[in-house]
């Protein structure tokens, strides 16, 4: 599968989202390589705090496909998935997650936390991170940000 292709598609919906004056959050499903669904946050314009690309994109896909599984569709995110999406990702039974950039603060594949992933008890959802990182990370520079500021300086929560 060209990862970079989908994830071309990704971005390009990141960057109509920061164009809508949203955060540049985008995302594209495909299903034996095709794509048949993509998606951008619409959070701000909306004001649903939930109108996350990667849950936008599952709800497409499930319409598409006429089917509550997700079971041969691989997502593509601009972002590494928040605990929202990844859960929704999860209850899909999607097969791959691929992202382009991580995030520190609240990235659940791995970054923040681990919802899913390999040796995730529970998924068997595969992760595949790092496709046009470069690219990602100009529409959202705050990420590298916060990934520069955690290091080396670790902080416990009471
Ligand atoms: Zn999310």
């Amino acid at each position: 599968m060209n990862y970079e292709l989908y994830m071309g598609a990704a971005l390009a919906e990141a960057q109509a989202a920061v164009a809508d004056g949203e955060v540049g959050d985008g995302a594209a499903a495909v299903v034996d390589e095709a794509l048949v669904a993509r998606a951008r946050r619409t959070s701000a314009g909306s004001g649903d705090p939930t109108a996350h690309a990667v849950l936008a994109v599952i709800r497409e896909t499930s319409q598409r496909l006429g089917r509550p599984s997700l079971a041969g569709v691989t997502v593509f995110s601009v972002v590494e998935p928040c605990a929202m999406c990844a859960g929704a990702l999860l209850e899909a039974d999607v097969d791959r997650v691929v992202f382009a950039l991580a995030d520190p603060r609240d990235g659940a594949c791995g970054s923040a936390r681990q919802l899913l992933g390999q040796g995730v008890a529970g998924s068997r959802v595969r992760v595949v991170s790092g496709i046009l990182a470069d690219e990602a990370a100009e529409l959202r520079p705050e990420l590298l940000r916060t990934a520069t500021e955690r290091g080396g300086h670790r902080e416990t929560s009471a």
